[in-house]
């Protein structure tokens, strides 16, 4: 593939870059705030992001411009921006990163973001279990303080801005936006029935942005070197920048890996990440986190992009590559992601609630050599009926690696209803089952 420049993790691969903000500033940092604040009007920020074609790096991929522009001009009375750092998804692990070596590119981003939406205070809700996460970026937030970047009068512009910490208690659920807000304002993590949307009720009700911490870090580099070259970058015209995608599973060099969308997995499997652990063959992939719906080697020329993901009919996601060479069994794949969405269902709505558990007891069962031929439909038939009948996306992402695995593996699912057990494993391991028959 072509060379290509990181954008997001271009300071931290420089020897000795401690993330500080002295290295910051050397190696260009807040210039972006010092060309911004005060001299470009905020509703000019907004059209600038918006014509960059910035896309929401969390899951969703709503336009991040569009987002700022929802939020009343009129409003009288607070207005929140928070930036999601809780980064939850299984197999995805990039945010993390740039919060750890690369603090002050995300709080330059927030600053960017705030002053756009003219709020006077941001929050980072930061995922509980990022214990380093969280010190790293009170620190940064410290020497911002002190060098005027946040609080009164920031670089004499007269926009003033005060950050703070919010740290969640880990769960998944609570990186839903609407479930964040809860959390923020000291409820249990549910997520709320939308509309109305964050835009014009969110924190305590008033207009807020929520935006993830991949997209911030994006803005400085945005406002800094114009629209038009972020537009360049990628797979134009709806799948703009860069994107960092995290590696893991059968791969040799598994990693966080920032390129420009639209390059194929093929290119990110076998040239980036060096290609299969054993030079064994590739089975599967979960293209987007484990919300997104399995691949197979037949779709390793889709292009790395919101619209070519969406018609393989799976999704970008959260950017979560998981890699999964020959001899892993599916069923057992989709059994253990199961038990991480039966887990962290937060509960509220029935189908969701019931239904995770229902469809782990019989993947349980069908892994452990007990399964039945019409369990198959039954699977189905559960998946239909939690497919867009709950409060939230979680319903949509937890039926994914059922009907995407049987679409492709439905011979794997039978072998083992036929054979009694797991073919993959080496011996039958049926009378270990204790739920689900
Ligand atoms: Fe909670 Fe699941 Fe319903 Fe979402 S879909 S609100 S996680 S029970």
């Amino acid at each position: 593939m072509n060379k290509y420049e990181p954008i997001l993790l271009k300071n931290m691969m420089q020897p000795g870059y401690t993330g500080s903000l002295a290295d910051y500033e050397r190696a260009g940092g807040y210039q972006a705030l010092r060309k911004a604040l005060g001299k470009i009007a905020p509703a000019d920020i907004i059209e600038v992001v918006k014509k960059s074609g910035l896309r929401g790096r969390g899951g969703a991929g709503f336009p991040t411009g569009v987002k700022w522009s929802f939020i009343p001009k009129d409003h009288r009375g607070p207005r929140y921006l928070i930036c999601n750092a809780d980064e939850s998804e299984p197999g995805t692990f990039k945010d993390r990163q740039l919060m750890e070596r690369d603090p002050h590119q995300m709080i330059e981003g927030m600053i960017l973001a705030a002053y756009a939406i003219s709020t006077l205070i941001a929050y980072i809700y930061i995922r509980g279990e990022f214990v380093l996460g969280a010190k790293i970026l009170e620190n940064a937030l410290a020497e911002a303080y002190r060098a005027g970047y946040l609080g009164p009068n920031i670089l004499g512009s007269g926009f003033a801005l005060d950050i703070y910490m919010h740290r969640g208690a880990g769960a998944y659920i609570c990186g839903e936006e609407t479930a964040l807000l809860e959390s923020m304002e000291g409820k249990r993590g549910l997520p709320r029935t939308k509309p109305p949307f964050p835009a014009t009720h969110g924190l305590f009700h008033q207009p807020t942005v929520v935006n993830n911490v991949e997209t911030l870090a994006n803005v400085p580099h945005i406002v800094n070197r114009g629209p038009e070259w972020f537009a360049s970058i990628g797979h134009p015209p709806k799948s703009t920048g860069t994107r960092i995608f995290c590696l893991s599973g059968h791969v040799k060099r598994p990693g966080n890996y920032e390129v420009p969308m639209g390059i194929t997995f093929r290119e990110m499997i076998y040239e980036i990440a060096g290609g299969m652990r054993g030079d064994k063959p590739l089975k599967a992939f979960i293209p987007g986190g484990a919300s997104a719906a399995f691949l197979t080697p037949e779709h390793l020329d889709v292009k790395m992009d919101f619209d070519s993901l969406a018609q393989a009919g799976s999704m970008l996601g959260s950017g979560g590559v998981t890699v999964m060479e020959e001899g892993t069994c599916m069923v057992w794949a989709a059994e253990n992601l199961l038990q991480f969405f039966n887990h962290e269902s937060c509960g509220k709505c029935t189908p969701c609630r019931e239904g995770s558990l229902w469809l782990l007891q019989i993947l349980r069962r069908i892994e452990h050599g007990h399964g039945r031929q019409e369990d198959l439909d039954l699977l189905l038939r559960l998946c239909g009926n939690i497919a867009g009948r709950t409060v939230c996306a979680f319903g949509d992402a937890e039926i994914a690696p059922i009907t995407s695995t049987l679409q492709h593996f439905r011979d794997e699912y039978e072998a083992h209803i036929r054979g009694q057990r797991c073919p993959f494993r080496p011996q039958p391991v049926a009378d270990l089952i204790t739920v689900g028959h």
